[in-house]
């Protein structure tokens, strides 16, 4: 483990995550932040690394497979009008997909969500309205879940 990487630690006991949507070998699912964005996961990678370049050619693979069937579960659990996958890093340099649903109602329905998460940080009302509804958030956990163990379970 690198020390004070804040995703080796969330990744190191996966079942100590509060929001944990789902476990798979190379990587773990987590509720993202904005749950305006109803569905929003984040997908981090077991492993330590920046870049998709880093990995194995079966790790990456593996992981770009994880992301893809996590995107798909939060698709038919929420059929929102367009999925975001994306790949940053510039704060926290491990690997993480934010998965991200956009829904027609979204004010800044053409733009990433960066912006409006940004300007949050010095708006009260806009943060919460992007975290969405607290009482929510179990209920998208096993929705996205769910949705899991089907696309899963009819590979295995
Ligand atoms: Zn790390």
């Amino acid at each position: 483990m690198t020390t004070a990487c804040p995703l080796c630690e969330k990744t190191a006991d996966p079942n100590q995550l509060s929001e944990l949507v789902w476990e798979f070998p190379l990587s773990v699912a987590v509720l993202g932040e904005w749950q305006q964005y109803r569905g929003y996961c984040v997908l981090l990678l077991r492993k330590h690394g920046a870049e998709l370049s880093e990995l194995s050619e079966q790790d990456r693979r593996q992981f770009l497979d994880d992301m893809s069937l996590t995107a798909q579960a939060i698709e038919r659990a929420f059929r929102p009008r367009k999925m975001n996958y994306e790949m940053l890093g510039n704060q926290v340099p491990h690997m993480h997909w934010h998965l991200i649903p956009r829904y027609p109602d979204d004010p800044d329905a053409r733009q990433p969500i960066w912006g409006p998460v940004e300007r949050a940080g010095a708006d009260a009302v806009l943060a919460d309205r992007l975290r969405g509804e607290p009482s929510l958030r179990r209920e998208t956990i096993e929705r996205v879940r769910r949705q899991l163990q089907e696309l899963t379970s009819q590979r295995a």
